[in-house]
């Protein structure tokens, strides 16, 4: 019996956790990657070799009952928790934040208490201007309240509050616990452990997909055209909204729609690495309050990780678009100036550093998918529906109910794939008991 053949695009963790469940059920899997690598977003760089440094996604978000959680339990993959509390707010001069240190939580309460009466169709911005209105944010100052927004949204999201829709806070559906993980020894031991056995041509950026004829799909790269009953799309929104991928005919338009009104969020990040701390060693996590918009508003400790003097900062939204049109010179000079600024003039520099510039890579042009103004949390059930049986989507920004994590890519693999089965009619294979 001839095998019912499937290509899938993107070797990220939605079309690699979709691959290995398909050809586990006995269908011919071809994976076509642009990159020279596997993972996608999930990205460890080791180019500084007794360093794992993630330069994409850095923790599984909730990991009580979490999928991608008990998947690498099964794998024997070492996790460490990481301790959100142990967090410390600075002023520009040094000084300790108080407010901010031991009362940034009262800031989503507070604008809560102001969500009745708007409208889906509202900015994250019109809910804080109306909860300042209404003086619940009296406690906080301009440059503070920045560095709430930056973290929350800005970071979080990927899009400033003045282009985030206020139905985003509603998104993120079942949750997955509180307690939060980091990998020491790098997320991409996840993507390897699914590629084991797969058949992936890197190097491969898909540059059309035609379904025109009613038998196979053409999937073409700019060297070999590929063909399968069935097509897997895993590419990130990104990818699709810079329509480097023509399709032959058009998408329908409720998926073009959804298409252009999602967005993609930006969070960039810098590791540092010194070659002693001159930071205080029990505080995880810290805070910068100084400008509006805040400029590198937030920090991470990865010496109880690395166990090395290393810091990451993250920028997100604009700012961080902003910086990524700035040279690696500016980037550090500006962070050094934030650290010296904390910790003083004596601040060497650094040993060495990375830096991550995700909305100019030509492969994910951004971070993950977020819900603009005028986006509608619907629009991801839009993107992901198939068509006509033999073309599919899946990704993060195709979750309705996890986007933007990897567990939610992982999820979306597994959705489709058990949908290409059951169309199939290959039921998943026994597991041997
Ligand atoms: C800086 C940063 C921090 C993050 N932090 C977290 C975090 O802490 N926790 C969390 O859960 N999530 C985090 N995320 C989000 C998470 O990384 C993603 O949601 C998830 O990895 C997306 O997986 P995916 O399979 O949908 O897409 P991807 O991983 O992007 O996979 C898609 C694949 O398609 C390939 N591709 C693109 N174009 C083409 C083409 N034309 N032809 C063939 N292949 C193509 C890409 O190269 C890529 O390998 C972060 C992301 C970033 C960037």
């Amino acid at each position: 019996m001839v095998k019912e053949s499937v290509i899938v695009i993107g070797a990220g963790m939605a079309g690699l956790r979709a691959a290995s469940l398909l050809q586990e059920a006995g269908l011919q899997v071809t994976v076509l990657e642009a990159r020279d690598r596997i993972g996608g977003r999930t990205w460890t760089d080791r180019s500084m070799p007794d360093l794992a440094l993630d330069m994409g996604a850095n923790w599984i978000h909730g990991i009580a009952g979490n999928p991608l959680y008990e998947y690498s339990q099964q794998l024997g993959v070492v996790t460490q928790q990481w301790d959100y509390d142990s967090y410390r707010a600075y002023n520009a001069g040094g000084t300790t934040n108080n407010l901010i240190s031991e009362g940034s939580e009262r800031f989503m309460p507070a604008l809560s208490r102001a969500v009745a009466g708007l409208r889906d169709s509202a900015s994250v911005q019109t809910l804080i201007d109306k909860s300042a209105a209404a003086g619940e944010l009296a406690a906080f100052s301009q440059a503070e309240i920045a560095l709430l927004a930056s973290q929350t949204f800005s970071n979080d999201y990927g899009l400033d509050a003045s282009r985030l829709s206020v139905s985003a806070l509603d998104e993120g559906g079942e949750a997955f616990g509180d307690t939060e993980v980091v990998f020491p020894h790098g997320y991409d031991a996840l993507a390897s452990a699914l590629a084991e056995g797969l058949d992936i041509v890197l190097n491969s950026p898909v540059t059309a997909v035609d379904y025109r004829e009613d038998t196979n799909v053409v999937v073409k790269t700019k060297t070999q055209n590929y063909t399968a009953s069935r097509v897997l799309i895993t590419v990130p929104l990104g990818v699709l909204k810079a329509g480097v991928i023509e399709f032959l005919p058009a998408l329908p338009s409720a998926q073009v729609a959804a298409i252009d009104a999602l967005e993609m969020g930006l969070l960039d990040k810098l590791y540092l690495r010194f070659d002693k701390g001159f930071w205080e060693s029990d505080i995880h996590n810290f805070g910068y309050v100084n400008e509006v918009p805040a400029r590198f508003p937030y920090w991470l400790n990865l010496q109880p990780v690395t166990g090395e003097p290393v810091l990451l900062a993250f920028n997100g939204g604009e700012v961080a678009l902003q910086m990524e049109g700035g040279t690696d010179a500016d980037v550090l000079a500006e962070a050094m100036g934030v650290l010296r600024s904390i910790y003083g003039e004596y601040v060497p520099e650094p040993m060495d550093y990375r830096i991550t510039r995700w909305a100019a890579d030509p492969f994910s042009y951004g971070s993950y998918s977020a819900l603009a103004m005028g986006a509608t949390p619907e629009m991801r059930c839009d993107l992901a529906a198939p068509i006509d049986n033999r073309i599919f989507f899946a990704g993060e920004a195709t979750h309705s109910q996890h986007p933007a994590t990897v567990h939610g890519a992982f999820l979306s693999g597994v959705r489709e794939a058990e949908l290409i089965l059951l169309l199939s009619r290959h039921a998943p294979r026994r597991k041997c008991v």
